[in-house]
């Protein structure tokens, strides 16, 4: 059964949502011993969300900044869409479904034209700009205006978890400044917030930062999370529906 515990959604963000826990097994199927253990609890969050999981979009990640935009004029579903981090549709009904251990989902609605985005943000992502990329890409691909979105951070690993190599740190430093907002260095240790990087990028992009929200869910401190470093491996399942 499905309960309140295996799926987190967020209240407040203006779209359907959810973020697969734990309780739901992994979801990933590459090395999967029962693929279809895997396929039946994709379904099981299908129905608790109420997606159609076959004409969901589900990306193949790079650890880049690509945008994939999807259109109601051509609809297209069910279908893996690879070299992207980030998808975006206005086909209504339409899910987006990204992949993830400790990188950070990242979910868009624009609830004026319908339309939403689901980005996958790890650390290589993020200096490449991601959100900032989605933002551009919503207002090229479908007229969305930053003023007019809504963003939710989904469960990542937090700042006091990541930590990073010096030379990481240096290349976030270098390409956004501002690293006190981010970067925490103690005794050669640095550590990097990714969501505060996540959220600079959406508020440089134009986007209000009450309209940012944030799940406030480590995944390596918290055992409901899928997490590499947290030494539970497997992935959990973020999913954004356009209305
Ligand atoms: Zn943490």
């Amino acid at each position: 059964m499905v309960g309140l515990d295996t799926v987190l959604s967020v209240a407040g963000f203006p779209a359907r949502h959810g973020f697969s826990t734990v309780a739901l097994g992994s979801m990933g199927l590459t090395g999967a011993a029962d693929p279809e253990a895997v396929i039946h609890r994709r379904q099981q969050l299908a129905d608790h969300v109420s997606f159609d999981l076959d004409r969901a979009l589900m990306t193949v990640q790079e650890h880049g900044a690509n945008v994939a935009t999807f259109h109601r004029r051509q609809p297209e579903g069910g279908q893996c869409v690879f070299s992207t981090d980030a998808l975006a549709t206005d086909v209504p009904g339409q899910a987006i479904v990204t992949y993830h251990a400790d990188c950070f989902p990242i979910l868009f609605v624009d609830t004026s034209r319908g339309v939403v985005a689901g980005a996958h943000a790890g650390w290589r992502g993020t200096l490449a700009g991601v959100a900032t990329k989605i933002a551009q890409s919503l207002q090229t691909a479908y007229g969305s205006w930053p003023g007019q979105l809504d963003v939710l951070i989904g469960p990542g690993i937090c700042g006091r978890c990541y930590q990073v190599g010096a030379e990481v740190g240096h290349q976030f430093a270098v390409r956004y400044g501002r690293e006190d907002r981010y970067l925490a260095v103690d005794n050669g240790d640095v550590r990097l917030d990714l969501e505060a990087v996540l959220r600079l990028q959406l508020e440089d992009a134009g986007i209000a930062p009450e309209r940012i929200k944030g799940a406030g869910s480590c995944t390596r401190e918290e055992d409901r999370w899928f997490s590499h470093r947290g030494g539970r491996a497997g992935r959990f399942l973020s999913v954004v529906v356009a209305p």
